[in-house]
């Protein structure tokens, strides 16, 4: 597809992934998103947020995908389950965008994250984008269910800086409820990057009745600092900023009713994983 057919960059720009966006490619045809999804030259993006100082090290430039394959019950951000739902975008445009950052990030000791959605559902343009990205001598940080994690090539993971790797569930059965899919690629993706000892930040979304059991918290913990490559455990409280987005899609949402895990659980649950000699905030 080329470059010129590409919507202008200027709606890429929000104040926060919680702006509600949908349809933003939908004009895009059918065969040119294949085309995109295939050679990575085009990757469809919710949106860039800039000054994020919670997804990886110091300050951050986000790029927030669209596409993802799976509908975790907790999901805050429905509008990117769609891939359509995004602008078009170039790896050029998405790689000129970042350039304007690339001093003060240096100086704020922070980088670039590719978070979603689910990234790696366009695998091809993460690729591509981090690569684009490494070349300018930013900081490149992957925020992924892990779930596709076998279509980056160890090559293209030596361009990924560090791994946010989101373990939502231990248990087979409980990981399908929680999210609709199987754990083991996710699993399989975190031992293969201990293997490759790259490092990896472990996300926990922390739900009250949901994922608050403390053996099945035990066991992820277990896991994690098994593995050797682990160098921090991030618990993200469940909060209800993304409901609206339930009610305005018109998507059932199940997790109405449920509240913000107190203080107390969620040092709690920190302390589980500090038992097993993990680091968690
Ligand atoms: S993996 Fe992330 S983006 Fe996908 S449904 Fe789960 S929480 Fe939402």
């Amino acid at each position: 597809m080329p470059d010129e057919t590409v919507t202008p960059a200027p709606a890429l720009g929000a104040k926060s992934p919680f702006e509600l966006r949908v349809d933003l490619g939908k004009g895009v045809p059918e065969t040119d998103v294949r085309s995109a999804l295939k050679t990575g030259e085009m990757g469809f993006l919710h949106s860039f947020t800039t000054g994020s100082a919670v997804d990886g090290p110091g300050m951050r430039v986000v790029a927030w995908t669209t596409g993802c394959m799976w509908r975790c019950l907790y999901c805050h951000n429905p509008d990117t389950w769609t891939l359509t739902n995004g602008v078009p975008v170039s790896v050029a445009q998405a790689a000129e965008e970042l350039r304007k950052y690339r001093t003060g990030l240096g100086v704020m000791h922070g980088g670039f994250t590719l978070s979603g959605g689910e990234p790696l559902m366009q695998h091809r343009f993460a690729a591509r984008l981090f690569a684009a990205t490494k070349e300018m001598g930013i900081h490149t940080c992957l925020d992924t269910n892990g779930y596709y994690g076998e279509h980056l090539s160890d090559a293209e993971l030596e361009t990924v800086d560090l791994v946010l790797l989101d373990l939502k569930a231990w248990d087979a059965e409980r990981h399908e409820r929680l999210t609709g899919a199987d754990n083991g690629p996710t699993l399989a993706f975190a031992r293969r990057l201990a293997e490759r000892r790259r490092p990896v930040w472990v996300r926990y979304v922390l739900v009250p009745g949901l994922t608050d059991d403390r053996e099945e918290i035990a066991q992820i913990a277990r896991f994690a600092a098994g593995l050797g490559n682990v160098e921090r455990v991030d618990v993200l409280p469940f909060h209800q900023m993304g409901r609206f987005k339930y009610e305005r899609l018109g998507i059932p949402y199940q997790l109405g009713d449920v509240e913000p895990p107190s203080q107390e659980l969620v040092e709690g649950t920190c302390e589980a994983f500090r038992a097993a000699g993990l680091k968690a905030y």
